[in-house]
């Protein structure tokens, strides 16, 4: 297939793009390198340095994989217009660029921050969404469109709610600046860039007082695209969660990180972080179910030791 990937050179943008190539499609990578990098752009996919917002002429494409938006839950809370304005603003205009040229299937990159605090663990889909933080709010409002175009216009349509996303795809790897992930930043402590990590809160109601997570591999994430761009059907919005279903709290994390780098990762106790739920775990029974996904690296240590061996 001819397939346009939008922020195809962030992290796990390039990552999709790489298995896409890989699987034989044409690939064309549309990103503004506003936070991505363009030697993330794996080989044998062409490059556009350009905005969602104004994508010219996309006539030709049998699909986009829309990956292009701003994703840090922090930010969004200090800069909530500019969340809205790429998030929802450039994803319209992207629609419309499709209308316009006849393309009418896309997959896009959502997240478990449209639940916000949920009432049931894992989380299904079902789940009423209720974001809390900015970030989230923009991802569920592109949801809701999507659903209201595949209605309206026939669009087909898939979106992925992703959980943490970790670990790397051979040199495709996570490159933030700042970097406010939890996993890269424990091992910056394991590479010498920093002297301690920060564990945000040890005072929630969870087993250890840390953050519980859901920690999904890049490589598994991707392949869950790839199914999903078959499974898109005209006039159908489909909706899936993307975890492994076991949570991990942030001390569990540090202590496997300190196992596969062999380094003591000091560790100090800091203020909650805002907009943090204190569990997220996914339920992904229905893409397992419907799509045939499995996820194949799933322990946290293979995660961890794929994204340590990509930083070295
Ligand atoms: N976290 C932490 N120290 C850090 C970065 C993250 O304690 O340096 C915590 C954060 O508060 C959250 C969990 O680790 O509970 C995962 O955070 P991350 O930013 O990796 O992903 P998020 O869950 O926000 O998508």
């Amino acid at each position: 297939m001819k397939l346009l990937v939008t922020g195809g050179a962030g992290y796990v943008g390039s990552v999709v793009a790489a298995q896409l190539v890989e699987a034989g499609h044409q690939v064309t990578v549309l990103d503004d390198l506003s936070t991505g990098h363009a030697d993330a752009v794996p080989e044998g996919a062409r490059f556009v340095e350009g905005s969602i917002t104004d994508p010219g002429p996309i006539e030709g494409f049998d699909a986009v994989l829309h990956f292009a938006a701003k994703s840090l839950v922090g930010e969004s809370v200090q800069e909530p217009a500019r969340y809205w304005r790429a998030n929802l603003g450039g994803t319209l205009a992207l629609l419309d660029a499709m209308r316009g040229s006849g393309v009418g299937r896309i997959v896009f990159s959502s997240t478990a921050a449209v639940y916000g605090e949920p009432e049931e663990t894992p989380i299904p889909e079902s789940a009423p969404p209720r974001p809390a933080n900015p970030y989230g709010a923009t991802k569920l409002a592109v949801d809701t469109a999507l659903t209201a175009f595949a209605e309206l216009y026939g669009l087909a349509a898939v979106s992925l709610r992703y959980f943490n996303v970790a670990g790397a795809y051979g040199r495709f790897r996570e490159r933030h600046a700042p970097e406010t992930h939890l996993i890269p930043n424990v091992l910056k402590v394991a590479l010498g860039e920093r002297e301690e990590v920060s564990v945000f809160g040890a005072d929630y109601p969870t087993k250890d007082g840390t953050c519980v997570r859901d920690y999904v591999h890049v490589t598994d994430l991707a392949t869950a695209h790839l199914l999903a761009l078959d499974a898109a059907e005209p006039g159908t919005h489909k909706i899936y969660n993307l975890g492994n279903g076991t949570g991990f709290s942030v001390k569990e994390v540090i202590d496997v990180c300190r196992a596969v780098t062999g380094h003591p990762i000091p560790a100090v106790v800091a203020p909650r972080r805002d907009g943090d739920p204190a569990v997220l775990v996914a339920s992904s029974e229905k893409i397992q179910r419907e799509l045939g996904w499995k996820p194949e690296h799933a322990a946290l240590e293979t995660i961890v030791s794929d994204a340590w061996t990509a930083l070295r």
